[in-house]
């Protein structure tokens, strides 16, 4: 069993595991000067969506604001943990504005605009990154491409898998930079884990292999030989990788985007309001915070294009309520809906033979496609966990979920609220179908002790699983691809209102991690828009 500090049972509830419009004003470097000053785009959000966005405007000669809730965080010093809090010594860097830690065991912090969130919703708690990068920040970095046949079960058919295959998702993998596991880094003890991981789907007759990451493995290998402080290989990695190895948007995407000298990224800003101006485009008020999340002053900043990229849960959150409120009154009836989790379930093993060394060699990288289980489709991917027990492996699962969850508007608090069946028979298959999965691992991978001497078997070993679907990092959908927008992300009912986040997408990626898609789909989007509007 694990130990009472490793608080196994909140481990798995948590989910701890885990161009018109241009005046001379737009043409300034600084974008932003006055209160309701108008710029030319606006894109709410810096993750994966608003990245993209970001530097296709800025490519195309638009004059762009960023606006992102988060501070800034550029790695200090590589050789220590000066960046970023940790899980073993964490502060308030640890999390999104919260009194405590968010994952594993809650620890005592100061309130501050860490880098991870967690929204306790109705039925679901969910983890969002928060900061410029958003959730390149906090993520695994594993950057999976879903099969073409799984694609086109979420997905409808007017959207080309061919053309994502060979024009966008190479394009994001070759700005973002993703590269598989080195075989001398996953010799190394500190990847026993994955390697166990691996060899286990093998004997279970488990399709395997290594995901491609977006990681920058010469950082592995210094922290390995000792010249960077130990990070991804110690699984301190939702927090932030104080060695810098994680390939984050603030190293690829953003910087290139500021680059044009077209893009202005304004951290600490955190969006309220999105209205309509009409005959113009769009009116967006915000809060600018100090880090400890305090209001500094408030902004409305007017654009002519607005881009939504504040995550699925941002983005539907902001539509919902310009909705219901009447400041985006023409939104159609599929605003905040078709939410998914991506089919999440996490994961964890117990009773493997020792050692498994499951709290090293992170962020992740091993990958079981057991396509044909007969419940459904399931990937099961290995990470590391920081304190997790030897004898253990720890394992996120994603399925294709068949639950819908709905936002709706509280006007008595003002507030949106996601509403997840969680005890529906939909979303308790998420967990049988894990478990098919799990215990063919589990029943393959039965060890026996044998005593040479007398010739007998001793005793039999088989491991056990836990999984859960409490908690889902993947939030997807509230303004979906041919629902709430077409099929390039632009706002059905509006011209100039364009959403390019993971609310685009039917609540899963397909038994896959969802960056990839959500950027290499945002690159597609992109092209459409920016050839209509320039
Ligand atoms: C712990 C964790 C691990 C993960 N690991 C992986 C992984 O290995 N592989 C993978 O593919 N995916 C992973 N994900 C999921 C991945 O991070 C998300 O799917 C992805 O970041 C979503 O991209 P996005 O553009 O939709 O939104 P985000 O990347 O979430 O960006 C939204 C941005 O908008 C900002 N924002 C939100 N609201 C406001 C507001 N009101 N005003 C201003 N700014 C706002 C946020 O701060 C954030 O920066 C992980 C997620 C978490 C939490």
């Amino acid at each position: 069993m694990f130990s009472k500090s490793f608080g196994r049972r909140r481990f798995l509830q948590t989910g701890a595991l885990f161009s018109a419009g241009l005046t001379a004003s737009i043409a300034r470097t600084r974008l932003v000067r006055a209160a309701d000053e108008p710029v030319q785009a606006v894109v709410i959000g810096s993750g994966f969506g608003g990245a993209v966005a970001a530097l296709r405007l800025g490519k195309a000669g638009i004059k762009t604001l960023v606006i992102e809730r988060g501070r800034r965080w550029s790695i200090v010093d590589p050789t220590n943990n000066s960046t970023f809090a940790t899980y073993r010594n964490p502060d308030g860097r640890s999390a999104w504005l919260n009194p405590t830690t968010v994952v594993y065991d809650p620890v005592p912090i100061d309130i501050y605009t860490g880098v991870l969130e967690r929204l306790d919703e109705n039925g679901i708690s969910v983890l969002c990154g928060a900061g410029v990068g958003g959730g390149s920040l906090v993520f695994n970095g594993m950057m999976y491409q879903p099969p073409k046949d799984l694609f086109y079960r979420v997905f409808p058919n007017s959207i080309d898998y061919d053309e994502l295959d060979q024009i966008y998702f190479p394009r994001v993998r070759s700005i973002v930079k993703l590269a598989l596991l080195p075989q001398d880094i996953l010799a190394t003890n500190y990847y026993l884990s994955t390697r166990t991981f691996l060899k286990q789907a093998t004997v279970a007759g488990l399709p395997n292999r290594l995901i491609d990451m977006a990681l920058d493995w010469d950082v592995i290998r210094q922290e390995i030989n000792g010249t960077r402080v130990p990070s991804a290989i110690i699984a301190e990695d939702w927090t932030g990788l104080n060695s810098g190895a994680k390939n984050s948007l603030d190293k690829n995407y953003l910087p290139q985007a500021e680059k044009t000298g077209n893009v202005e990224i304004l951290p600490l800003h955190v969006v309220t309001e999105i209205s309509e101006v009409p005959g113009y485009g769009y009116r967006v008020t915000c809060n600018q915070i100090n880090e400890s999340g305090e209001i500094v002053t408030s902004k409305s900043i007017t654009c002519r294009y607005l881009f939504l990229a504040a995550g699925s849960m941002g983005t539907s959150k902001l539509l919902v309520k310009a909705k219901v409120t009447g400041t985006l009154s023409k939104l159609n009836n599929y605003v905040g809906k078709t939410w998914g989790d991506n089919g999440d379930n996490l994961g964890s093993r117990s009773g493997l033979p020792k050692p498994t060394n499951p709290g090293q060699g992170g962020t992740g990288s091993g990958l079981i496609e057991h396509f044909n289980n007969p419940l459904g489709p399931i990937s099961l991917e290995s990470y590391a966990t920081w304190n997790a027990p030897d004898g253990t492996l720890t394992s996120l699962g994603m399925v294709i979920p068949e639950a819908t969850g709905t936002f709706n508007y509280d006007q008595a608090t003002d507030s949106v609220k996601l509403n997840w069946p969680a005890n529906s028979s939909k979303v308790k298959k998420i967990l049988k179908t894990a478990a098919y999965t799990y215990n063919i691992l589990d029943r393959k991978n039965t060890t026996s002790t044998y005593n040479p001497q007398t010739q007998t078997i001793l005793g039999m070993q088989q491991p056990t699983f836990e999984a859960s679907t409490a908690t889902s990092p993947h939030p997807l959908g509230g303004a979906v691809l041919g629902q709430a927008c077409d099929l390039y992300g632009r706002v059905i009912g509006y011209q100039g209102l364009y959403v390019v986040d993971g609310s685009l997408i039917p609540g899963s990626t397909a038994c896959a991690n969802p960056a990839f898609t959500i950027a290499a789909l945002a690159e597609r989007c992109m092209d459409r828009i920016i050839a209509d509007i320039s």
